[in-house]
């Protein structure tokens, strides 16, 4: 059997990749993370969608240590790669304050992102851990975490406005990445752009404008990671494409 390849990063780190662990939903803190303050593309309070703001509402009764409020991005304020995410998941972000925190869907993007050189550290833990990332930031379609995880159609449609803002907000971004279909649908959405004219591929890549390219990845979730329909080495190679096409070079890597 040939050995696989080990992951180098750019200065030449060795990868420190794992097997993923299910990160603990019992990990109790007693605490529940801090809120954040409004900004033009982010409502701590934001309670538009009823369904949404009721499920808020319920999952804090039960989990009263759980951040349970819509999650605010994470990153570089002024990012060359803008990562979106679908939504926030229950014992995950929901829980943590923080995109792709504290579950599954988490393990294989921070990974990445620190292999990367976008990250200080592989694993994204709380939002106190000192976790940084440079010229990365990582967003949701939706903000708040949908029974299920499955946000309703008009859910995806009022939060888009938040993404609408925060992409014409955020000038400095060259890449969007999307995970998944929804963030791709609604990155086209938000910049006000024909879903029918931009494909959802693994992989793909489309020019928005004269300074942005839209690339799409299959989302990073348990079941796609478990399945293999994502493996580590796909996730890899269009992320690191995605760094190409934004310009990124060593120096500006951690
Ligand atoms: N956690 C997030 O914050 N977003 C996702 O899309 C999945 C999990």
């Amino acid at each position: 059997m040939t050995e696989r390849p080990k992951f180098v990063t750019p200065k030449g780190r060795p990868s420190i990749r794992k097997k993923p662990t299910a990160p603990n939903p019992d990990m109790f803190t007693g605490v529940r993370p801090p809120k954040g303050p409004k900004t033009a593309y982010y409502d701590p309070e934001c309670t538009q969608c009823p369904r949404l703001a009721e499920f808020l509402t319920e999952t804090h009764k039960t989990y009263p240590d759980y951040f349970a409020r819509p999650v605010p991005a994470f990153g570089a304020a002024a990012p060359k790669i803008l990562i979106v995410g679908l939504a926030p998941g229950m014992h995950g972000a929901n829980r943590t304050g923080r995109p792709f925190t504290g579950d599954y869907a988490g393990v294989l993007l921070y990974e990445t992102l620190h292999e990367l050189g976008l990250a200080t550290a592989p694993e994204s833990v709380s939002v106190d851990d000192g976790l940084e990332l440079r010229n990365a930031r990582i967003t949701n379609a939706v903000k708040c975490v949908p029974p299920e995880n499955k946000p309703l159609p008009d859910e995806i449609k009022r939060c888009n406005g938040y993404l609408a803002t925060e992409l014409a907000e955020l000038k400095s971004v060259r890449v969007i990445f999307a995970l998944g279909r929804i963030a791709h649908d609604g990155v086209l959405v938000a910049l006000g752009l024909k879903r029918s004219k931009f494909a959802f591929g693994h992989g793909a890549e489309h020019a928005l404008d004269d300074k942005r390219v839209l690339v799409d990845s299959y989302h990073c979730s348990r079941y796609n990671t478990s399945t293999r329909v994502l493996t580590p080495e796909m996730f890899r190679k269009v992320m690191a494409r995605a760094c190409e096409i934004a310009g990124l070079k060593s120096d500006e890597r951690i």
